[in-house]
Parts: structure tokens; C-alpha cells; sequence
């Protein structure tokens, strides 16, 4: 059996059905892309053949381009690999225009009609090859969506997408769809011009293939290939196009600050395309495409956020040989904030959830949490009032410890107090089942020492999550010194349930995430005390791809909470405690009660309503401004090396236990420079050599804080990257 198959019907449609071998969905090869030429080529010329529906032999229709096919392509092109990815994408719009020509004369007479039946899911090549015939057909199933999401991952339609979809509808309309990524259901999508009808999944193929049928010359002819064709909204030299492209232009730049090269990409292919034929057009996107995935950004987003993404998802740190652990009911100790976010998301998953506070009040308002985002999602038609219900009755709001009897799985969310953490952990194992896994949602507290409450230590775990848990992607497993291989299956197939993303690591102070985004803020607050224009500080960590500059990070998290992790760690680590200079400032904001969003007061002024709107002037009075400053790289130097330096140490002591989870981590945690790939791919772009020689030279001007980790040394000498030192056979693949 191949990917794609072939057959005539009675009436003369070719059906060419894609059911890729050995594969739950649908993703294309270069081998199979050299079969959808071959089919069309032969329903082109074989006379009895009136016209073609493709269509999917699956459940969905399409998940996009096998990403590992570039990855081949580029290794087999030698020492040329922007030829030979050239090469196969100039190939690729070869097939889809001859598909789209369908054998019309120059008069755009005598084509066939090819309509794509698109019959569930369908993304990236899936749609761009559906974009390439004359009519779409979906089914009417609303889980089922349709998109070209390549931007989130790095690159952007390089199927021709990016060129059809512009001229179909526009730079203003194509942009969601393009410079978002965004996947739509199948009435949205129609709205959208993506597909041209929408009908019952019974009576999908039957529905194109009478279009088929009953189709003629008129209907198969592109507007861009028609004489008189005009670029929808305006080609940038038209006084509409004009307004459009330069709004477009200052939105992608406002949005990714200059350092995603595939959106700036995008709007050039868009931009350039739409002066010249369609034809001219295709080769101006092959070449931006080459230009992209040629980028090591672009390596490096994709096997991030796509490859390393999904292996980490689909369990590639789970330890072998244990049975499924799949959580029947959940046990959420505390309703505060992050019991109520962890309760909401297991009750979603189907997962019966036992939400327990000390105060009836306290329990029923985390269950409200619950309910007031279904609330939301009834308003804005995503969620069914049986849906509510449904889900409402999964979780029972109790301060009856008896309640949890039959939970397989307790998540403790209670105060930071050991001492409180340990009464519930015993009073706990009084009701529940011996095979029960205990975790904890601890941020700081060593996990081997909260484990010292349980009976059952290799049963107990860190579960740790991020804050809004509905919204937060990342899920921190954290391995105590005594947590055995069934709580860490457990905790993995936890987070496969509710769908976020996991990584593994072992216990140390701070655990991974923590641990580097603390120094990003010291580093930031640290520039503060020496006279660092606070702008500069905040727009230098912008402008390299930190969702949020450190101050502001403060303001959103809260002084107070910073004052207190200080005063912590500084009591754990007595005379070696290194942030003394940072606590000045800290302590010193604390002291004015400016504690950030929560008092409307922070770094950052705030107007009435709670809107951020300038740094605060009363900080300059405290810590002036110095005469001079420093260079914008140094600044972005800084805020980065002090959480790569971390990120690096983690590694060398066995905190991080494989690259992949550093890097995804760093990227779903805290939003480390995405377009990065993370801190460890981050070092590899740079390379170790020039990363040592920036360390030193950080050392002797700011500190030991920036000392060269001896494995990045090693690695300097050696010349090598983290993705060849440490390369594991999925992170390999990329
Ligand atoms: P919170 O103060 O909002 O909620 C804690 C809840 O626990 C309160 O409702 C309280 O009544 C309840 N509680 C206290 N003692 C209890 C007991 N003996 N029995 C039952 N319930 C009890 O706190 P939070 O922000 O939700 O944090 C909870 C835990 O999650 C902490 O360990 C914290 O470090 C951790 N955490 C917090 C964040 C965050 O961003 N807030 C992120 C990750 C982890």
C-alpha cells in the first residue's frame, strides 16, 4: 500500500485518497508528493477521467509537511543545502500548479475540475494542497480544523500558501490565517474563504464529486489567472494596499520585535509577490522559504516546539516498563489559586476531582473557578450548558478528608509551610489506598524533605505547576531522592490526561524553571542599583524575545513574593548567598509598598483601572540614572547568559536529565526567547567558543556569577554543541 491511491469511478472522477502507511494522520513525504504528480499527470491525460476529488482515508485529512523530510534534504544536499531545499520546494509548486492548471490552454479552456474533500483536521501542506484545487469541502464537524499554523513553529506556508492565500483574500484578511497561525472550524474557515462549503460529514466525497461533475471552464479559473487580476485590498503602490502593508508592517515588527525571521519572511513574500505573475511569485516564496528554514532559528524553533514538543508528549522520559496509570480521581489539597487552576483542568479531562479546603467556603470558591470559566465559554458559544453540568459534576468541594478515599492520585496545593504540608500529607494517607501517589505543587520546597512526612516516599512526587494553570502550557515533574518509577509514570500519563506539556527533572533548589528565571530578574533588578536606564533594561530583554522585561516580571509576580523567596534562600544558603545587592532594591520597594500589579504600585505605575503605563519616576530618585549607559548587547547579554549559565549548571549537576526537556521547558515555563529554540539551543547557535570567551569576559566585569560552567568549557575546546553532545536519538532526528 502507498500513501496516496487512485481510483475511477463509474462516471469518470478519479478519487485519489491519502491514507499515509503505518501513520494515525496524515503527513507528507517527498516520496509521497512524487505520487500525487503521478496521479494527477495520470488523470490529466487519461481521457475517461472527467475530474478528481482528493480526499483522506483517515480520520482527519491532514497533519501537515513530515518536518524530518527538510531535515533529509538538507543533509543529502552536501555542502549546498539551500540549493536542494530550493530545489524540492520549487518541485512542490511545480506539482500544485500543474494541479491547479489541470491541463487548460492558454485560453484557460479544457482543464478539469479537481475538488478536495477535506474530511476532518487539516494544516499546513494539507491545506495548501487544498488551496491548490478549485473547490473545498469540509465536513460540518466543529472539532475539526483548518489552518496553515507554520508561523508558530518558525517557518510559514512554503507550499505556495502564503502566495494563494494573499491573492485570494488580502494581506488585512490573510493575516490571522497567516501571520497567526490561526486554525479555524470548518464555519469560520468558510467565512474566510478556506473552504467554499461546508456539509454533513455522510455526504462530504458525494458533494464534490457532483461539483465535479457539473463544473465548468469558469469555475476552475484562479482570479490570478485571469486577465485583470487585481491584488485584493491593494497592492502596496495602491493607496489602500499601501495603508495595509505598512500597518502590517508595524504590527509584525511591534509584535516580534525583529527577531523572528520567518513572520518578517512572510510579509515579504506577500509584500514582493503581489507585484509580479503568480508564477514570479511562487519563486519569490521559494526563496524566502529556503531563506527561513536556511536560518538556525528556524532549526531550532522546530525541533523545540514541534519535534522535541510532541516526543516529550508522547511519554519519551517515561520510564520503561510500566503499565498505564492513567488518574481515575484526583485528590486536589487546597482550593486557593493553584488548587482551583489544577481542579478546572483535571475536571476538563474528564477526571473525577475531590477539592478539598479547610472552610466549606474556601472549598466551594475554588469549584467556582471551575464554573466561572465554563461560564465564559458558554458566552462565547465554546462550551454547552450540559457541558457545564457534566463537568461541574465531576468535582465535589468538600473539607471531608473521607472523601478522598478511592483518589489514585492527591495533588497538595496548600500554603508554602512544611509543617502544614506535612500534616496534610499524614492525615492523608489515612484514608487513601496504598498504591495512592502523593505530589506537590511546591514552588521551593525541596521535594526528598517534604517526602520525609510520607510512609510511603516512593510514592511522592512534585507535580509542579505554573501559574494560571488553564493557561500555562508546562507541567514540572520533580523526581525526590527516594520517588520510584511508578509515581513518575503516574505523574507523565497525569499530564498526558490534561494535556500539557511535561518535562522530568531531579530535585535541587528552585528545581529547573525557577531556578533560571531568578537570576533573569536579579540580573535585572541588579542593573537598577548601578544606574541602568530601566528602559533600557526592559526594551533590551524585548527586543531579544522575552515575553516580559524583568521588571515588569517583578511587577506581575509580585515584590513581596520576590521578598520573601530571598529572605528564604538566603537563610538556606547563609554566607555564600550571592544576591545581597538585588535585596536592596527589593526590600526597598517593599518598604514603599509598591508590590507590583496586585497594589497598582510596582516598578511600574498603573493607572485606576490597573493599566501598566510608565516606569515608575520615584525610582530614579532612589537609584539615579547613570550619565552613561551601557550597550544595548551587553544589557541583552546579561539577561540571557544568567539564565543559560543556569540552565547549563542544571545539566552538569543531573538536574536536567536531557537537553530537549531544557529547552522546551525553558520556551513553555517562563518564555525564554522562543525564537531560540531555548537556552541550550540558544548556546549552540552562538557556539560554546564565542558563549566562554562572553562568559570570561562578563566574569571580570560584573562577577562570578557568570563564571564558564566547566562543561561549557570542555565544550569550547572541543568545539562542540549541546545537540551533538548530547544528542538523543528523537532530538537527533531534528
Ligand atoms: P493560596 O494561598 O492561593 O491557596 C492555598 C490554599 O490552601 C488556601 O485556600 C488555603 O485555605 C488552603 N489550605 C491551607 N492550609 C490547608 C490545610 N491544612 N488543609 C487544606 N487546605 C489548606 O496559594 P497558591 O498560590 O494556590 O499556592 C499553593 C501552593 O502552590 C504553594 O505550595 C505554592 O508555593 C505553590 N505554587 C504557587 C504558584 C503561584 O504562582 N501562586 C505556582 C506554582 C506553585
Amino acid at each position: 500500500m502507498a500513501d496516496f491511491t487512485y481510483n475511477v469511478d463509474a462516471d469518470g472522477v478519479a478519487i485519489i485518497t491519502w491514507d499515509a502507511e503505518g501513520k494515525s494522520m496524515n503527513v507528507l513525504t517527498r516520496e509521497s508528493f512524487g505520487l500525487v504528480e503521478k496521479f494527477i499527470d495520470q488523470a490529466l491525460t487519461d481521457d475517461a477521467v472527467k475530474g478528481v476529488v482528493i480526499t483522506s482515508g483517515k480520520k482527519d485529512f491532514a497533519g501537515g509537511m513530515d518536518l524530518n523530510t527538510l531535515a533529509t534534504i538538507r543533509e543529502e544536499s552536501g555542502d549546498n543545502p539551500a540549493q536542494g531545499l530550493f530545489d524540492f520546494t520549487m518541485k512542490g509548486h511545480e506539482t500544485l500548479r500543474k494541479l491547479e492548471r489541470a491541463g487548460m490552454d492558454d485560453k484557460n479552456k479544457g482543464g478539469k475540475p479537481i475538488a478536495c474533500a477535506i474530511n476532518g483536521t487539516c494544516a499546513g501542506i494539507g491545506t495548501e494542497i487544498a488551496l491548490a484545487c478549485h473547490r473545498r469541502f469540509m465536513t460540518d464537524n466543529p472539532k475539526a480544523k483548518i489552518g496553515l499554523p507554520e508561523i508558530l513553529v518558525g517557518i510559514f506556508p512554503g507550499g505556495g500558501g502564503t502566495v494563494r492565500y494573499s491573492r485570494m483574500v488580502g494581506l488585512l484578511q490573510a493575516s490571522p490565517v497567516l501571520l497567526e497561525g490561526r486554525m479555524m472550524d470548518p464555519k469560520k474557515a468558510k467565512g474566510a474563504q478556506l473552504v467554499d462549503e461546508v456539509v454533513e460529514a455522510d455526504n462530504l466525497v458525494a458533494a464534490a464529486r457532483e461539483w465535479v461533475l457539473s463544473a465548468t471552464d469558469k469555475d476552475i479559473v484562479k482570479p490570478w489567472d485571469q486577465k485583470g487580476f487585481k491584488f485584493p485590498g491593494g497592492a502596496p503602490y495602491h493607496p489602500a494596499g499601501f495603508m495595509n502593508f505598512v500597518g502590517a508592517s508595524a504590527m509584525v515588527n511591534g509584535k516580534t520585535q525583529g527577531v523572528y525571521p520567518a513572520a518578517k519572511a512572510l510579509l515579504s513574500v506577500i509584500y514582493e509577490g503581489s507585484q509580479v505573475p503568480f508564477d514570479t511569485a511562487l519563486k519569490i516564496e521559494a526563496r524566502w522559504f529556503t531563506n527561513v528554514l536556511m536560518n538556525p532559528s528556524s532549526s531550532a524553533m522546530i525541533r523545540s516546539l514541534f519535534i522535541n514538543k510532541q516526543a516529550l508528549e508522547k511519554g519519551a522520559v517515561r520510564p520503561q516498563g510500566v503499565d498505564d496509570q492513567s488518574v481515575k480521581k484526583v485528590g486536589v489539597l487546597g482550593a486557593g489559586m493553584m488548587g482551583a487552576g489544577i481542579a478546572l483542568v483535571s475536571a476538563l479531562a474528564g477526571i473525577e476531582v475531590v477539592l478539598l479546603d479547610q472552610k466549606q467556603d474556601a472549598a466551594d470558591k475554588g469549584k467556582a473557578y471551575t464554573t466561572a470559566h465554563l461560564d465564559k465559554g458558554i458566552s462565547r458559544k465554546k462550551v454547552t450548558e450540559e457541558k457545564k453540568e457534566q463537568v461541574l459534576s465531576l468535582i465535589t468541594a468538600t473539607t471531608d478528608y473521607a472523601a478522598l478515599k478511592g483518589c489514585d492520585l492527591i495533588v497538595e496545593a496548600v500554603f508554602e509551610d512544611p509543617s502544614i504540608k506535612a500534616t496534610v500529607t499524614k492525615a492523608v494517607e489515612e484514608v487513601v489506598g496504598e498504591d495512592c501517589i502523593f505530589a506537590t505543587n511546591t514552588s521551593t520546597l525541596p521535594i526528598s524533605e517534604l517526602a520525609k512526612a510520607s510512609k510511603r516516599p516512593e510514592q511522592f512526587i512534585g507535580i509542579h505547576f505554573f501559574s494560571p494553570v488553564d493557561k500555562m502550557l508546562l507541567v514540572e515533574i520533580i523526581k525526590g531522592a527516594e520517588t520510584g518509577d511508578r509515581a513518575t509514570a503516574k505523574a507523565l500519563d497525569y499530564v498526558r490526561q490534561i494535556r500539557k506539556t511535561p518535562i522530568v527533572v531531579n530535585d535541587a533548589r528552585f528545581f529547573y524553571a525557577n531556578r533560571c528565571i531568578i537570576p533573569y530578574i536579579n540580573e535585572g533588578i541588579r542593573m537598577v542599583a548601578e544606574g541602568v536606564e530601566p528602559a533600557l533594561i526592559e526594551n533590551a530583554a524585548k527586543l531579544v524575545g522575552m515575553p516580559l522585561g524583568p521588571l515588569q516580571l517583578v511587577d506581575e509576580t509580585s515584590v513581596d513574593l520576590g521578598v520573601k523567596i530571598a529572605k528564604a534562600t538566603k537563610a538556606a544558603m547563609g554566607d555564600d548567598y550571592p544576591d545581597d545587592a538585588v535585596d536592596e532594591v527589593l526590600f526597598w520597594m517593599f518598604d514603599q509598598e509598591r508590590l507590583g500589579r496586585k497594589s497598582n504600585a510596582g516598578f511600574y505605575d498603573y493607572d485606576d483601572k490597573g493599566k501598566r503605563i510608565e516606569i515608575w519616576k520615584g525610582l530614579a530618585d532612589q537609584y539615579p540614572v547613570a550619565d552613561e549607559q551601557p550597550d544595548l548587547i551587553d544589557v541583552q547579554h546579561r539577561l540571557l547568559f544568567a539564565q543559560t549559565l543556569e540552565a547549563v549548571r542544571a545539566l552538569e549537576e543531573g538536574v536536567l536529565m536531557d537537553i530537549r526537556e531544557g529547552d522546551v521547558g525553558a520556551i513553555l515555563g517562563w518564555g525564554f526567547a522562543p525564537w531560540s529554540g531555548g537556552p541550550l539551543s540558544w548556546l549552540d547557535i552562538i557556539g560554546a567558543e564565542y558563549a566562554t570567551e562572553r562568559c570570561d569576559q562578563l566574569t571580570d566585569a560584573f562577577g562570578e556569577r557568570f563564571a564558564t560552567p566547566a562543561l561549557l568549557r570542555d565544550m569550547a575546546a572541543k568545539g562542540e554543541k549541546f545537540y551533538e553532545r548530547f544528542a538523543t536519538e528523537a532530538a537527533d532526528a531534528a
